[in-house]
């Protein structure tokens, strides 16, 4: 159990960002939910509270920094501490490169690649004050293997990676780990979007055989997030069904 604990869980309105915040929950931490608008998150805390535990709602664009820097000022004036940061914030805007525009690339990379940023720049102040923190970034599998139409995701997903090792070397002697979580396919709003041609392509290169659920996701999360992975740091943990070894 990890009651007492404080986590703040990007985009926890609903898909792999919801599972995790309920999994986390449901080890005894109060999460932070956040979603791009004031009550995104209210369905998140009400399954929440449901199953016993606790939770609140909350606003954040992470790609504003200072609405970025005020929420957590916020976590610490209310809640006295942060332990659990994760960035599960994400979306794509597809496209072949060559008719890619400039707002495609620049929203994807803000959100994905900045936004985590942000909140890393902000977590990593409280948590080596505390000495203690688990820093958990969710990439994707596309970022180790790229994949066409996905230049601006792929781009924000492998750069994750560079930046959750380097955030993984700065703090690690202050007993914070960083590390990122790389999904593959994962039935969500994200893949409901696949065409039943590309899905069933996609089936084939998964040696499970399946997409992956938001609760594989989750709990891999929960495994970096606990106390017991202290000495886990600057990994990357994919959660693929085989599909990218
Ligand atoms: P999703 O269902 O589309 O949910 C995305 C979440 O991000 C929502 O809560 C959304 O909030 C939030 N969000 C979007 N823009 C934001 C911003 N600017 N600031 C703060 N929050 C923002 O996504 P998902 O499929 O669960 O994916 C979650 C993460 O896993 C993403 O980083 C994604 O890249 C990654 N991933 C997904 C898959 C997959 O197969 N689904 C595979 C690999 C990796 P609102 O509800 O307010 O819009």
């Amino acid at each position: 159990m990890m009651t007492e604990q404080v986590a703040l869980v990007t985009g926890a309105s609903r898909g792999i960002g919801q599972a995790i915040a309920l999994q986390l929950a449901a080890e005894g931490v109060f999460v932070v939910a956040t979603a791009t608008s004031e009550t995104g998150a209210a369905g998140t805390v009400a399954a929440i509270e449901a199953a016993g535990g606790k939770a609140c709602a909350v606003k954040l664009d992470v790609t504003n920094s200072a609405e970025v820097e005020a929420l957590f000022k916020k976590i610490v004036a209310e809640q006295g501490r942060l332990d659990i940061l994760v960035n599960n914030a994400g979306i794509t805007k597809d496209g072949l490169m060559m008719r890619m525009k400039d707002a495609d690339w620049d929203t994807v990379l803000d959100t994905n690649l900045k936004g985590a940023f942000n909140c890393m720049r902000e977590a990593s102040k409280i948590m080596t004050k505390a000495r203690y923190g688990r820093i958990i970034n969710i990439s994707s599998v596309v970022g180790e293997m790229g994949n066409a139409g996905q230049v601006n995701y792929c781009a924000s997903k492998a750069g994750l990676f560079g930046m959750t090792k380097s955030a993984a070397r700065e703090l690690a002697k202050r007993n914070i780990t960083v590390n990122a979580v790389a999904p593959g396919f994962i039935e969500t709003d994200m893949t409901a979007v696949l065409p039943e041609k590309g899905r069933e392509a996609l089936l084939q290169s998964i040696p499970m055989e399946r997409l992956g659920s938001v609760e594989d996701v989750a709990h891999g999360v929960k495994f970096l997030a606990s106390p017991e992975s202290g000495y886990i740091t600057g990994q990357v943990l994919s959660v693929n069904g085989g599909m990218y070894m």
